[in-house]
């Protein structure tokens, strides 16, 4: 359904944007991978499925790099015609303890960065297709762009924020062939959310099972984790053309989270 374009997906060494890169290429989207660590291993996982990847090690939090990256992808594939915004950190403490760089580090990565991505990607879209347009820009939010959690308040404000950015963005190109929808997620095991079972779990002195039941228990009434897979899928469904006017929207996939 994809195959002849290109997905880029910010912070995709990993976890939900792995998973989201991965379900872009199995449709035949060329991939353009983004964030830290290893960078072989995913490189190879899109590899097998049969198309073309590139991979660029922008700094989300530095907006030159984020141009930079924007450029290179360009320069490799034609255009960006999907973009996933997807990069983003944690960090827990209440305000009164919360460090001033982690604030500005999470707003930078887990917002900005996505202003400037899509800033960067729509004159591009909105040329696409003989001028009429076309464009998925799949924003990666949270339940926390719907509801709020002690001890995050840098977090629930980006992503907030990101889901506010979404709607603009819709509304802009809502004339367009360039759809703009943020995706939030509940409780996903990734290595961001496995640093949080860890740290409960030795605060508590409980296993790691027992303190992903109960972070689970707390919020997620299903009392399963969403998968990587389960996001990329709905990634997918954006991409396709039933999702042609599906514009704005922030579509949860959280267990029942915010159904209480
Ligand atoms: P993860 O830690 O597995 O992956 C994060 C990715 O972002 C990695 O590839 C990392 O290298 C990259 N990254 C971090 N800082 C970066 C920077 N400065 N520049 C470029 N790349 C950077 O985490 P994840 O759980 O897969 O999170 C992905 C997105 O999903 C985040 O925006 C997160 O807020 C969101 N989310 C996660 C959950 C969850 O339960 N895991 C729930 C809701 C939303």
């Amino acid at each position: 359904m994809l195959k002849g374009k290109t997905a880029l997906v910010t912070g995709s060494t990993s976890g939900i944007g792995l998973g989201i890169a991965k379900c872009l290429a199995a449709q035949g989207a060329n991939i353009v991978l983004n964030g830290f660590g290893d960078v072989d291993g995913p490189k190879a996982a899109i590899a097998a499925l049969g198309v073309q990847v590139a991979y660029h090690g922008a700094d989300m939090s530095r907006p030159a790099e984020i141009e930079d990256m924007m450029n290179f992808a360009a320069a490799q594939f034609g255009q960006v015609d999907i973009l996933v915004n997807n990069a983003g950190i944690q960090h827990v403490a209440r305000i009164e303890n919360f460090p001033v760089e982690k604030w500005d580090a999470i707003i930078a990565i887990n917002l900005s960065s996505a202003f400037h991505a899509t800033r960067l990607a729509l004159p591009a879209m909105r040329a696409a297709n003989n001028g009429q347009g076309w464009g998925r820009i799949i924003n990666v939010a949270s339940i926390h762009g719907l509801v709020g959690s002690a001890e995050k308040s840098a977090y629930v404000a980006a992503k907030h924020g990101i889901v506010g950015l979404t709607k603009v963005t819709a509304l802009e190109n809502a004339t367009t062939g360039v759809t703009c929808n943020a995706i939030c997620p509940g409780w996903v095991l990734t290595p961001l959310v496995q640093q949080q079972v860890d740290a409960r779990a030795q605060a508590s002195g409980i296993s790691n099972e027992m303190a992903k039941q109960q972070l689970l228990g707390e919020k997620e009434p299903s009392m399963q984790f969403t998968t990587p897979e389960e996001l990329g899928a709905l990634a997918v469904f954006f991409c396709s053309p039933a999702g042609n006017n599906v514009r704005g929207v922030a579509w949860n996939m959280d267990g029942g989270w915010t159904a209480q």
